[in-house]
């Protein structure tokens, strides 16, 4: 039986020389796959009740709609500076080349609100770091990090676990 893994292409030199761009499209399209993969992402949490998913712009936003259906929770954005429409707070983080700025809507998350942060993948672990600032400056309270893929040599869950997060990942 194939694996998530399985499902996910290596594009060489995406989007820049040398770099090996983990494809999670193709295990979108796929309909086992995507179910696959967004049952395991839930895996962890039978039985833990969740008010909202923050999903990362932009495949978050693929996971967390799905994810948030199954828990029958609500969905909430991080989206690039300057993409939401209302009153954000933004968090700035850095880059290999470079700074880039993420945002949430103020009201997204009321105090104390159980959160699951979605992304496809974590690399250095910047932008989950970003988008858990945001949530928890909002209040939220973050009760787990959930990703396709972890690149356990870019160090993003030694990070996010010195921050106290619960980190899953199905493949490296
Ligand atoms: P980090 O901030 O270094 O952890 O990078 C993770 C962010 O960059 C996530 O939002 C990913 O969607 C994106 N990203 C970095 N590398 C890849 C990749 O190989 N495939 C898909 N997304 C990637």
């Amino acid at each position: 039986m194939k694996d998530v893994r399985d499902y996910i292409r290596t594009i060489v030199d995406f989007p820049h020389e040398g770099i090996l761009f983990r494809d999670v499209t193709t295990l979108f399209a796929d309909p086992r796959g995507f179910r696959m993969a967004i049952d395991q992402l839930l895996h962890p949490y039978a039985g833990v009740r969740f008010d909202k998913v923050v999903g990362l712009e932009a495949r978050g936003f693929i996971l967390g709609g799905a994810v948030a259906h199954q828990l029958s929770a609500g969905f909430v954005p991080i989206r690039k500076k300057g993409k939401l429409p209302g009153a954000v707070i933004a968090e700035e983080y850095q880059l290999e080349y470079g700074e880039a700025v993420v945002e949430i809507h103020d009201d997204a998350i009321e105090p104390g609100q159980k959160i699951l942060l979605v992304d496809d993948l974590l690399a250095t672990g910047g932008t989950a770091e970003a988008g858990i600032r945001l949530v928890e400056r909002l209040g939220g309270e973050i009760i787990g990090c959930a990703f396709i893929v972890d690149l356990p040599e870019l160090g993003g869950r030694k990070r996010l676990e010195a921050l106290g997060m619960d980190v899953h990942a199905l493949c490296a």
